[in-house]
């Protein structure tokens, strides 16, 4: 039976043991960002009071030192997803800019007038809103295929949007919203069959599911470290090195060129191309440390304990007065979605933080999926590897109070 030290695992983590509101805290919103161990901290501490220097064009001591930091981190990154090549793992500053190059370099040079793009309802804004922006200026198609009640895709209807015209699929592993796992062999291997690529947006997966982007066969995968007990302002976009090298780069400047001349410029091989300017070297570094932490759990049992907190946290906010879970997937993960009646989630959101809860509640970047259940914003706990069964109590105790002030 695999297990997990979980009073091990929460001493790594300072924020854990610190108090709001003159309680211990309880937090539940990992999937917005994650707390971070300290091995994480130390590491970014250590770049910024004894190691600042700029990477790849130094040449002295410490710049070498921040070069092999950095360069390691990339190793790091494409071994943890298993990418066949380095130069396949570029480093952005977040999913969100990861899709952003995606669709103003292979969008924007590879898909034309009347091409198809396919979302999913269920995306994330930042994997809606530049897919917009590319169908506006370059009169793109844009299909959406819709969720069921239990918040899975439609597969029949995915099936049917499907055709020679749909040069792009985009979707979420995990929905952020939802928890729901979509059935990534199933959509990646149609689209190929009818000739489109696949961009999966794993902001929400890595933290949980080991991914294997080469059994995955999809063509980009994006991902953030800040929900991976990394530092904030660093991504990652993989891509095959076959589709990055035919795209265009993304922004021009330092670090990215071969060659430069008023009459023109050549560009660096990959993954460089794609990295212009002094990046968030420390950031980076620092998300090295963060796959070091987590590649050192146990994973199976990650996978086990947080399945088992996701079973007892759909169990017991069912007996909540009032309480309605939005996401009701067969396959899910880590996410506890719900509304309680006659209760604004905003209202839920502020008076369980008043007890010590941080959740998340509002409309969770994700609108469409949203308004497809008809309310009008969602309360979300989102579950990490280091939370327990006493903070899913915690936050029931904490919801009663909700129902009992709001009389409902
Ligand atoms: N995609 C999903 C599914 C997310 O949950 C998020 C963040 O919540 C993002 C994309 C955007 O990530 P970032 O803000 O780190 O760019």
């Amino acid at each position: 039976m695999p297990n997990l030290n979980i009073q091990n695992i929460r001493r790594d983590f300072p924020q854990l043991h610190r108090v709001v509101y003159n309680r211990p805290l309880v937090y539940l919103d990992s999937g917005n960002t994650s707390l971070k161990p300290q091995i994480v901290i130390d590491a970014v501490n250590q770049i910024n009071s004894l190691e600042t220097a700029n990477i790849h064009r130094g040449t002295h001591y410490l710049s070498e030192v921040a070069t092999k930091k950095y360069e390691d981190a990339r190793l790091k990154v494409k071994n943890f997803i298993n990418a066949n090549q380095l130069s396949e793992v570029i480093f952005t500053k977040g999913t969100t800019e990861a899709i952003n190059l995606v669709a103003q370099t292979f969008g924007r040079a590879m898909i034309g007038a009347g091409d198809e793009i396919v979302l999913t309802q269920m995306e994330h804004h930042s994997n809606i809103v530049p897919w917009q922006m590319l169908a506006q200026e370059k009169g793109v198609v844009l299909k959406v295929v819709p969720v069921n009640d239990d918040g899975e895709l439609d597969l029949g209807a995915f099936h049917q949007l499907l055709s020679k015209n749909t040069k792009l699929v985009c979707v979420t592993h995990v929905s952020n919203a939802l928890g729901t796992v979509n059935p990534l062999s199933e959509i990646i291997d149609a689209s190929h069959a009818v000739g489109a690529r696949v961009l999966v947006d794993g902001a929400q997966a890595v933290p949980h599911l080991k991914v294997d982007v080469q059994a995955l066969n999809c063509d980009f995968y994006v991902f953030s470290s800040h929900k991976l007990c990394g530092p904030t302002g660093v991504g990652v976009l993989y891509g095959k090195k076959e589709v990055l090298e035919r795209m265009p780069p993304y922004q021009g400047g330092g670090d990215m060129i071969a060659q430069v001349t008023f009459e023109q410029s050549t560009y660096a091989e990959l993954p460089h191309k794609f990295e212009a300017g002094t990046p968030n070297i420390a950031g980076v570094i620092g998300f090295g440390a963060a796959l070091d932490y987590v590649d050192a759990l146990d994973w199976e049992a990650v996978e086990h304990h947080e399945n088992d907190l996701l079973a007892y946290g759909t169990e017991q906010l069912a007996l909540v007065k009032g309480l309605r879970l939005i996401g009701t997937a067969a396959k899910k993960c880590s996410v506890l979605s719900f509304v309680i009646t006659g209760v604004h989630p905003h209202d839920i959101g502020s008076i369980v933080d008043r007890q010590g809860v941080a959740i998340r509640a509002g409309h969770l970047c994700a609108q469409p999926i949203v308004n497809r259940f008809g309310v009008p914003a969602l309360a979300r706990a989102s579950l990490a590897f280091y939370n327990t069964k006493e903070e899913i109590d915690s936050l029931v105790n904490a919801l009663n109070r909700v129902v009992e002030v709001m009389g409902v």
